[in-house]
């Protein structure tokens, strides 16, 4: 069957792919069909034919799914920030527990009812609204020539007008409202890309949870801020203001932040916890923007890393009580792709030794600084590809007892997977970002002398398609 533009499919949804489109066969062939969710049935407008699949849009919903509700943002379907809003939260966890599940079974190869039985239930939030800590919203002008703050269409560069997206917090609104009225009383453009004029392009917004301290910057297109008493007077109201300050960036380039600051208002940086461990974030700082749900999945991680597990009923024969709890004490642990080091720092409470490798030198300095903070002494940190800086430890006398990995989507780099096999640590606890490459990794460590124990996944991005997890493995019992 040749199937052509604009033709119209009737499909049901039966899955979800990574970008949110829901995914349908019509005679064996597949349709991405954009908003669409899993239990739909719609017609389906195909926008783009190949050989093999086509992607199409909504024309109809002809059956709703179980699943959709009415998502509270009207501009989601523009967005593209929350794929899967129409979802109930509840669809959407099992959405993500079943493709972690689905995942290792199919690319990891491992036993359907293992998985099922090693797998904890997702760690959803108990309110999936207001999680990030952090937003920044692009500044411009209305075709009426407004000055308006929002977000860029997807993938295109027209800003769409919204002061309130409902993952942030709700004191953005207040704080764009006075940084528009600022620009206005004071003649300040938004910058535009096609001429390179104007001065401000982005707000961006951060505020420490645990500490309710907001930070505004503004990032312009100039070395100083025309009036800068007024946006000062205007924004130092709003409750929990800790630091305004401008960033400059006068480059014709899509990165949002260029390489210096300066602070107007109060202090250089905020401060935020995640469990008990202090933060101090300035704007250009990486910091992970759920920390609710941080805390959860790396509190997973170190209990992973540190407890027993239950071996006997893993089938290990032996004695169990000489596995205590502090699994941790006297050990050496490593922190690969450590970022600004949050899993090193919780995990040297408890263990001897910590040492943390990640790749971005100035992430490093965040780790050391963040450690000296926290007075923590027994954790050291480098900056270097994973892969090529494991051996070295080694060949310097550093061998771990456990390692915890946290790398980015694309998984960890054969060369290191190998490596940890040859060390053989005890456990290995591997952080994760996307289901497909965990279980990639999972199917080389797992070959032969190690066992996959214990699957959590856990929800750092409600609305989203990501899906984080945490995984246990450890060597086979009896040793
Ligand atoms: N656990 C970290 C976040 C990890 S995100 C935290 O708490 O901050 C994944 C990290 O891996 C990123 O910081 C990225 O810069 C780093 N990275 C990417 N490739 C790497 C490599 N080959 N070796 C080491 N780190 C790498």
């Amino acid at each position: 069957m040749n199937y052509s533009k604009n033709q119209i499919l009737e499909v049901e949804i039966t899955d979800m792919s990574e970008t949110g489109e829901g995914i349908g066969k019509v005679d064996g062939y597949t349709l991405f069909v954009k908003d669409a969710i899993i239990g739909d049935t719609v017609r389906a407008g195909l926008t783009k034919v190949k050989k093999n699949y086509s992607f199409a849009r909504v024309v109809e919903i002809i059956k709703p799914s179980k699943d959709r509700v009415n998502p509270p943002c009207e501009s989601h379907r523009q967005c593209g920030g929350c794929q899967i809003m129409a979802m109930s939260y509840e669809a959407q966890l099992s959405f993500k527990e079943n493709k972690v599940k689905s995942d290792l079974v199919r690319i990891g190869d491992f036993d359907k009812d293992y998985i099922d039985s090693i797998t904890e239930n997702i760690i959803g939030m108990e309110n999936p609204y207001r999680y990030r800590n952090k937003a920044q919203y692009p500044i411009g002008l209305s075709k009426d020539g407004e000055i308006i703050a929002g977000f860029y269409a997807k993938r295109t560069h027209s800003i769409v007008e919204t002061k309130d997206c409902f993952l942030g917090v709700s004191e953005n609104k207040q704080i764009l409202d006075a940084v528009i009225s600022y620009m206005k009383k004071c003649g300040v453009m938004p910058y535009d890309e096609a001429s390179g004029k104007g001065t401000v392009r982005h707000v961006l917004i951060r505020k420490g949870f645990s500490t309710g301290e907001i930070m505004v910057c503004l990032v312009i297109n100039e070395d100083s801020l025309n009036r800068a008493d007024v946006l000062v007077e205007l924004l130092e109201n709003v409750p929990g203001i800790k630091s305004i300050c401008i960033n400059i960036n006068k480059k014709n380039t899509n990165v949002i932040l260029g390489d210096r600051c300066e602070t107007l208002f109060g202090e250089d940086t905020i401060t935020d916890y995640i469990g008990d461990i202090k933060f101090k974030i300035g704007p250009m700082s990486f910091f992970q923007v759920n920390p609710a749900q941080t805390r959860k999945l790396y509190e997973k991680a170190m209990e992973y890393a540190m407890s027993n597990v239950d071996l006997n009923g893993l089938g290990y024969e032996g004695d169990n009580t000489a596995i205590q709890d502090n699994i941790l004490s006297g050990k050496n642990v490593w922190d690969l792709y450590c970022g600004i080091g949050t899993i090193s720092l919780f995990l040297s409470k408890k263990a001897k030794r910590v040492t943390g490798v990640e790749i971005v030198e100035q992430a490093i300095e965040n780790a050391k600084e963040n450690a000296m903070i926290n007075g923590v002494t027994n954790a050291e940190f480098y900056s270097g590809a994973a892969e090529d800086l494991a051996p070295v430890l080694l060949k310097n006398g550093n061998i771990p007892d456990v390692i915890v990995v946290d790398p980015p989507r694309k998984g960890c780099d054969k060369k290191l997977l190998d490596t940890i096999l040859s060390v053989k640590p005890e456990r290995v606890v591997y952080v994760s970002c996307d289901p497909a490459t965990l279980a990639r990794d999972l199917k080389l460590l797992c070959e032969s002398e190690y066992e996959l124990k214990k699957v959590c996944p856990v929800d750092q991005f409600p609305h989203s398609t990501h899906c984080e997890t945490v995984c246990l493995v450890s060597k086979k019992y009896p040793v």
